[in-house]
């Protein structure tokens, strides 16, 4: 799809408009689509005031967010009657592979730091991104959350915003990690908004 509307270059060939227009086709592809969002934005401080790793935290917490997504889902299939779904997750190959496998199956044997799994069968699947359009659109999503929350530059996050998993109105598909208590963006205003009545102390 994207090969007939820019021509087929590595991306450090594109020239700018280039760039941007690929972008801003994918986030319509994504807004189009039935797919939804989950992410973590770490901010290194956070993490440092814990000793813990950013990208090991991260992964943890989109893991639990999806997990408790598929329990939501699944309360509503079977009340009218549907079949339970279950989750896998699929990784890009890369250089924390062995870090993430270890994790993933400890989150699978014992659990998350809030809850055990319930939903997710075999995690995680790892396959090279290059090669998978998921992992793409993943990708563009992650650079999306590393652009509004660490160099200002919005727009691609702005496209896709609507599109993290929530209920009523309620963000739950996308956790701010930071040492901010007063930030007002969109994960932070809408956790503390739900305070009180969420199932998982995310932050
Ligand atoms: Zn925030």
């Amino acid at each position: 799809m994207l090969q007939n509307y820019i021509p087929v270059l590595p991306w450090n060939q594109l020239t700018i408009e280039q760039r941007q227009a690929i972008k801003v086709k994918m986030a319509q592809i994504i807004g189009a689509r039935l797919g939804i969002l989950f992410g973590c934005a770490v901010e290194r401080q956070y993490t440092n005031a814990r000793h813990e790793d950013p990208y090991e935290r991260a992964f943890e917490d989109v893991v639990s967010r999806f997990d408790l997504f598929l329990s939501r889902t699944n309360r509503a299939v079977t009340s009218s009657g549907g079949e339970e779904q279950r989750g896998i997750i699929v990784l890009a190959s890369s250089g924390f592979q062995k870090t993430l496998a270890l994790l993933a199956n400890k989150l699978q044997q014992s659990g998350t730091r809030w809850r055990q799994l319930h939903n997710i069968t075999d995690i995680p699947f790892f396959a090279p991104a290059k090669d998978t359009r998921m992992l793409q659109f993943a990708d563009f999503i992650a650079n999306a959350l590393y652009g509004r929350y660490h160099t200002s530059l919005t727009g691609d996050f702005d496209r896709i915003a609507n599109k993290f998993d929530n209920d009523g109105g309620v963000i739950h598909g996308l956790a701010h990690l930071t040492l901010n208590s007063s930030c007002t963006c969109l994960a932070c205003f809408s956790r503390r908004g739900r305070q009180g009545s969420l199932v998982a102390p995310y932050a």
